[in-house]
């Protein structure tokens, strides 16, 4: 018998059976295994006495498949006894154990079972009579030889099969690590592990081709290309890993070949049972691209693309800023300035948007060099922008001495070609702590400043109780225009104009009053310029244009045959609409045109020269009566005037109520009044109130006056009256 059945040679030569123990277990092969159910109660009742694996096989025994198990089990004892020499007979043992591992059957139960064998095999040897007493030694030893390779075939098999197991895992594992070390290897990111307690990387992931080339420093790579100023920073985020905190830090890395990247650096840190960081994870990744996105889209949401200045958003979050660290320092302010361009909207128009946005660029680059650095220059759109001095200390005085240093700087013209431009700005200031201490209430003070600034042309106002209360009246009031002229809560006052010669009345002026339900009556300076900023102006004027001529219509129907003189505001004026609509309500009303008088601004008229020249012509044509208004308060060229087909110069009452006491002023009226003459117009004083005023004007040769002297303004009934005593007086 000398085939080798197991691959273990030394076991091969202690289990070897030889040609006289093969001969005896061919012999008593039977009579070893003729008492089936002896064998198979001793195997039966070994299961049900181990322990650990009773109560299993109590349930397994009620299947009754634990004599399923005993019945293969005796099988198989048989089976060795009559096959073991059948070269086919070791594969097959193997085979079980292979099965055995592969069910995670413990070795131990396959000893165990051989152990019942043993002791059943040497019982029968030794009880039997079918045995000879000279053999039953030789057989014991045959059979134990037998019992020990066959649990050692198992056992080979049962090993095999782990073995084989295991490298199977191993080829597996080893695949799946060089995925992922080829998959660490080729992330954009440097990757690292770190082994604290042996100082030495567990892994590091390969260079990055030029763009990273290798370096491996102990325990941050690439530390030394970091610039030195921010290695500081990156070596105390590592102690703190090292602490036991994930943290991550950027910062910027010289490259050997000169350039500079942005990058992220995160520490991972890992501890043991005992709570000891023994390994930290790193990664290091570019952020340059996304820094200088970032940063790009930073710059773009906080600059005012038009001037380069901060917008808007930058502009509040620096004084939100400003007001927070002031808060906590008591003797210090933060100014807020608000300016508003003025005459912007007419270079707008008349020059175009592109000379606009020049302008506006260069006013930005005065704007700049006046301030510091400090100071946040904000523009907020159109013509507005925003100044904030943050943590000053003497507010007052240092927010004035600014906003002298913005109107300084509009005093230059501006430069476009051939055209200096003239630009002013209006200012509105409110300071914080003193006029509010949120944002949003000193921007509103500031702003309500400003508008203030801008109707009283003064260079800057500072915020003062009283100023937002007139400021939300005038908004109501704004609000209130339109259901107001559905209420008729507007009238028209008439107030004559008199011939100084003593020839009557040359015509009457409609000055409108408004009967505000809860105010009484509001003169016009206090909604005319709320109708001009709410855009209802137009409708306004169209009612005023309506009742005045319906007015001297129904003067007329009582013998009163008087023309009407209006006041045209700038804004009407210079709607290209206008004369269309004067020669519809002419028509609309049958009016002759002569009874209608158009009282304009000498501003107004100087405002667009050429535009307005070409105008008032049209209405001369038309017949209507022009008269210049408030005469005296502007620049009119001579050359101007000349032009215009104008009836009237009415001189400003301004000069008019102190003629009698200022000889500057007696000197202008009289001047004026001798110029009109010698252009061909008629002239007349404005708001004279005394008698001794109106005999001064008399004898320079004014030719009509109007006033309170003469007649206050009236409804049209009371006109009526007065005119009829007046003529009868006469
Ligand atoms: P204005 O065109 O210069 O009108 C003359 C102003 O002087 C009127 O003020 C009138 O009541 C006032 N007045 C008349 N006589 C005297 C006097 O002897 N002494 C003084 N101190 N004042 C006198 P009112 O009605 O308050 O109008 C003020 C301004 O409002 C007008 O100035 C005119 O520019 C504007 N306005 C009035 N009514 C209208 C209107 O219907 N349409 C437009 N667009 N503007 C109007
Ligand atoms: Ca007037
Ligand atoms: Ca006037």
């Amino acid at each position: 018998m000398d085939q080798q059945v197991t691959s273990n040679p030394a076991l091969h030569s202690f289990t070897e059976i030889d040609a006289t123990l093969h001969i005896h277990l061919k012999r008593y092969a039977d009579a070893l295994i003729n008492d089936h159910n002896d064998c198979g109660n001793a195997i039966k009742n070994y299961f049900l006495s181990l322990l650990p694996i009773s109560s299993t096989l109590r349930i397994y025994n009620d299947n009754g498949k634990l004599d399923l198990l005993v019945t293969t089990l005796v099988g198989h004892a048989k089976k060795l006894l009559h096959e073991f020499n059948d070269p086919l007979y070791p594969h097959l043992v193997r085979e079980i154990g292979r099965v055995h591992y592969q069910h995670h059957i413990d070795p131990a139960w396959v000893i165990g079972c051989y152990r019942i064998y043993q002791k059943h095999f040497l019982t029968t040897i030794y009880h039997s009579d079918q045995i000879e007493n000279s053999d039953r030694p030789l057989l014991c030893d045959a059979v134990n030889k037998l019992l020990f390779r066959d649990m050692a075939l198992v056992l080979e098999g049962y090993w095999k099969a782990g073995e084989l197991d295991h490298s199977n895992q191993r080829t597996k594992v080893n695949e799946l690590q060089s995925q992922i070390c080829n998959l660490l290897a080729n992330l954009p990111q440097t990757i690292w592990s770190y082994d604290v307690v042996r100082e030495e990387y567990l892994y590091l992931s390969p260079a990055k081709d030029e763009t990273l080339p290798a370096n491996e420093e102990i325990p941050i790579p690439y530390f030394s290309w970091t610039k030195q100023s921010e290695q500081a920073e990156i070596h105390a985020a590592w102690q703190r890993a090292l602490h036991g905190e994930c943290i991550s830090i950027e910062s910027a890395t010289d490259l050997p070949d000169g350039s500079r990247r942005w990058y992220k650096r995160t520490f991972h840190p890992f501890a043991d049972q005992n709570n000891k960081i023994t390994r930290v994870d790193g990664v290091m990744e570019d952020i340059t691209d996304s820094r200088q996105a970032h940063k790009r889209l930073l710059h773009m949401a906080n600059t005012d693309t038009l001037t380069g200045l901060a917008n808007r958003n930058l502009w509040y979050d620096r004084a939100k800023q400003a007001l927070a660290i002031t808060s906590r320092e008591s003797e210090r302010q933060v100014a807020v300035l608000l300016l508003d361009l003025n005459r912007f909207k007419y270079i707008n128009d008349t020059l175009g948007h592109p000379v606009g946005d020049l302008i506006l660029r260069m006013v930005a680059q005065r704007l700049k060099d006046v301030l510091r650095s400090s100071d946040t220059i904000a523009r907020f759109g159109g013509d507005e922008f925003a100044v904030l001095l943050p943590s000053i200390d003497d507010g007052m005085v240092v927010a004035q001495r600014v906003a002298g240093k913005i109107q300084d700087c509009f005093q230059t013209p501006f430069k476009h070609g051939s055209h200096e431009l003239h630009l002013g700005a209006s200012i509105g200031i409110s300071l914080y702590p003193q006029d509010g201490h949120d944002l949003a209430v000193l921007m509103r003070r500031a702003d309500i400043a400003m508008y203030t600034s801008k109707r009283q042309h003064l260079p800057f106002q500072f915020h003062k109780p009283g100023l937002e209360e007139e400021y939300d009246r005038k908004l109501r009031i704004g609000g209130q225009i339109k259901e107001a002229i559905l209420n008729h809560e507007f009238q028209l006052l008439y107030q004559p104009r008199m011939r100084m010669n003593g020839n009557g009345i040359d015509g009457v002026e409609a000055l409108i009053r408004w009967q505000h339900p809860q105010q009484g009556m509001l003169t016009p300076d206090q909604f005319l310029p709320h109708a001009e900023q709410s855009g209802l102006m137009a409708e306004l004027s169209d009612w005023i244009l309506r009742s005045a001529l319906q007015q001297a219509q129904d003067w007329r129907e009582l013998g009163l045959n008087i023309p009407v003189s209006i006041n045209i505001s700038a804004r009407s004026f210079q709607n290209q609409n206008f004369v269309a609509s004067i020669k519809h309500a002419l028509s609309n009303s049958n009016a002759p045109p002569q009874s209608l008088e158009l009282e304009i601004t000498e501003n107004t008229l100087m405002n667009h020269s050429e535009r307005s020249v070409k105008t008032v012509k049209e209405l001369a044509d038309i017949g209507v009566n022009i008269a210049i208004d408030d005469f005296g308060t502007g620049f009119s060229s001579l050359s101007h005037l000349k032009q215009l087909p104008v009836k009237l110069l009415k001189i400003d009452g301004s000069f008019i109520n102190n003629m009698t006491h200022c000889t500057r002023d007696s000197a202008v009226v009289s001047s004026v009044i001798d110029m009109g003459h010698k252009l061909g117009f008629e002239v007349s004083a404005e708001g004279v109130e005394h008698l001794d005023t109106f005999t001064s004007l008399q004898h320079m040769g004014c030719d009509q006056a109007q006033g309170y002297h003469i007649g206050m303004p009236m409804v049209g009934d009371q006109l009526a009256s007065w005119l009829q005593q007046q003529a009868k007086a006469c």
